[in-house]
């Protein structure tokens, strides 16, 4: 059983804002990148701005705004910090990639990437809210209507 603790870390990454509930499937997401490492959430902490968030901090890893960037699926309002020595080293925004590659399943069972098992690929749309089509069967998904590749 890892003992939950949210307590400032000395060199690490703090993945803040993550919509209420999502803390989990953001450390799906990252999967490989933060291995061994020790790994702290918080759930459901009040926020000012969205009512409810989570917090995720990874002690001795420092991901990539490529890594993050991976999570603007299911977390676009994550902020990322990156901590060296206690102090603030680096801070930004999570942005939706153009191009979000093998982190979900197309829902369509008919896909060729269902049938062939092969990699997926979505470009994002962002008329009207984001919205992600695949490249095989020109399908286009909401966010919440992707499954999120385990592992
Ligand atoms: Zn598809």
């Amino acid at each position: 059983m890892k003992q939950l603790k949210v307590d400032a870390i000395k060199n690490g990454t703090v993945i803040d804002h993550i919509p209420g509930g999502k803390a989990v499937q953001v450390l799906k997401i990252l999967n490989g990148k933060a291995a061994g490492d020790p790994v702290s959430i918080g759930m459901n902490l009040p926020s000012a701005k969205f009512g409810k968030k989570d917090i995720v901090k990874i002690e001795n890893h420092e991901l990539s705004v490529d890594d993050v960037n991976r999570i603007a699926l299911i977390a676009p309002t994550a902020t990322i910090t990156i901590i060296r020595d206690y102090e603030t080293s680096e801070k930004w925004k999570v942005e939706i990639p153009e191009v979000i590659e093998n982190i979900a399943h197309c829902p369509n069972p008919n896909c060729i990437t269902n049938t062939e098992r092969i990699p997926t690929r979505f470009d994002v749309l962002s008329d009207g809210g984001p919205g992600f089509m695949c490249r095989y069967c020109e399908k286009v998904y909401e966010a919440e209507g992707l499954k999120i590749k385990v592992g």
